[in-house]
C-alpha cells in the first residue's frame, strides 16, 4: 500500500524561490489529504502534478499566514474549475469567520459544499475523520496561537501493524507531544532554527534542529523529516548534521520531494 507525503512548501514565514510556505499532500493509497495551505499552494499543486479536485480534506495547523493564506485562492480555483464534490477544512477556531469575511468583501462565491470543522481543545487527541484507508487525528501543539498537529494512520490490509505519519508545525519543544507521536514511522517536525538560535526559538515558540531531533528520539520515531526551514539557511547540510547528533535517521524536507512512510 502506498503511503507517502509530497512536500509543496518546506519554508518558514517568508517564502523563497527554493522553499515555498507550508503545504504538503499526504497520499494513503490514493486517498489524499492536504496539510497546511500556505501562499501559492495551488500553483505548487500544479507544479508537482497533484490534482486539486482530488483533495476533499484540508487540515490547517494554525492561523498564521504562512500556513493558510493559500486557502481562499485554492477554494476559489476549485469553484472556478467546476467542482461539485464537498471539501472539509479542519482548522483552529476562527477559520470560518476569517474565510467568510474574505469571501464576502471580495464578492467570491463557492458553489460546492464547503464544511469547516473548527478545533478548540487543549488536551488529548481527537479523531477527525476516517475513510476505508486511513484515520486522521488532531492533537495540540505549543505555539503563539492555538495550533494542532495531525496524525494519519493507515488502516492496514492483513495483519500488518498500521503505519503512522505525524505532522507537527509550528511548535516549540514540549514533551506533551510525545504520547501522540510515540513510535510513529515518520515524524515531520518544524525546525525553523539551528542551535545557535535556541533562545530565539524559545521566545518565538519554534523548534531548533536539536529540539526537533530530541523529540523524535524520545518519541521513538522511526524517521524524522525536518521542515519549516528559515529563509536564512541556504544550505541545509548544517541543519542535518546538527539534528543527526541527536537522532540519526533524519531528512531535511525539500519542495517537490516525496517521503515514504516506511515500516
Ligand atoms: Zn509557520
Ligand atoms: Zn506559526
Amino acid at each position: 500500500m502506498n503511503f507517502y507525503t509530497t512536500i509543496l512548501g518546506s519554508g518558514a514565514a517568508i517564502p523563497t524561490v527554493a522553499r515555498h510556505c507550508s503545504a504538503q499532500v499526504v497520499n494513503v493509497n490514493g486517498f489524499r489529504i492536504l496539510l497546511d495551505c500556505g501562499e501559492n499552494t495551488q500553483t505548487q499543486l500544479r507544479v508537482y502534478h497533484q490534482k486539486m479536485q482530488g483533495i476533499a480534506h484540508i487540515c490547517i495547523t494554525h492561523l498564521h499566514g504562512d500556513h493558510f493564506f493559500g486557502l481562499p485562492g485554492l477554494l476559489s480555483s476549485m469553484h472556478l474549475c467546476g467542482r461539485t464534490q464537498p471539501v472539509t477544512v479542519y482548522a483552529p477556531a476562527g477559520i470560518r469567520q476569517s474565510m467568510d469575511l474574505l469571501m464576502e468583501v471580495s464578492g467570491s462565491h463557492i458553489g460546492f459544499e464547503l464544511n469547516y470543522c473548527e478545533l478548540d481543545f487543549s488536551e488529548g487527541m481527537q479523531l477527525l475523520f476516517e475513510s476505508n484507508l486511513c484515520r486522521v487525528y488532531a492533537f495540540p501543539l505549543l505555539h503563539s496561537v492555538p495550533t494542532y498537529g495531525y496524525l494519519i494512520e493507515e488502516i492496514p490490509r492483513g495483519a500488518n501493524p498500521p503505519r503512522r505519519y505525524a505532522y507537527c508545525s509550528d511548535t516549540t519543544y514540549t514533551e506533551t507531544i510525545l504520547p501522540f507521536v510515540e513510535g510513529v514511522n515518520l515524524l515531520c517536525m518544524e525546525s525553523t532554527f539551528d542551535k545557535a538560535f535556541t533562545s530565539v526559538a524559545q521566545e518565538k515558540l519554534h523548534c531548533t534542529t536539536e529540539m526537533a531531533a530530541t523529540l523524535a528520539a524520545k518519541a521513538g520515531a522511526k524517521h524524522l523529516l525536518l521542515t519549516h526551514i528559515s529563509a536564512r539557511y541556504k544550505e541545509p547540510e548544517k541543519l542535518l548534521a546538527e539534528a543527526q547528533e541527536f537522532f540519526p535517521q533524519v531528512s531535511i524536507a525539500a519542495d517537490g520531494e516525496r517521503y515514504e512512510v516506511q515500516y
